[in-house]
């Protein structure tokens, strides 16, 4: 049996995902490209709290980051 499509006008119902979390994001979400102001905040948090903290301290995950 072949799928059922709904309508071919409407937009893929696969959508965007959810770059922090990965959960499918519809495009009439507020905060698309993420599923929610969480994961926005998070996005923004790796970029600014992420490279703040590197030049803090050494930690071990800095050490097991290599091959
Ligand atoms: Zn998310």
């Amino acid at each position: 049996m072949e799928p059922t499509r709904d309508s071919p006008n409407e937009p893929a119902p696969r959508g965007h995902a959810c770059p922090i979390c990965g959960a499918p994001v519809a495009s009439e979400t507020p905060s698309f490209p993420f599923c929610s102001a969480r994961c926005r905040m998070a996005d923004l948090g790796r970029w600014f709290g992420g490279r703040y903290t590197v030049s803090r301290d050494v930690t071990e995950e800095d050490l097991t980051e290599g091959p």
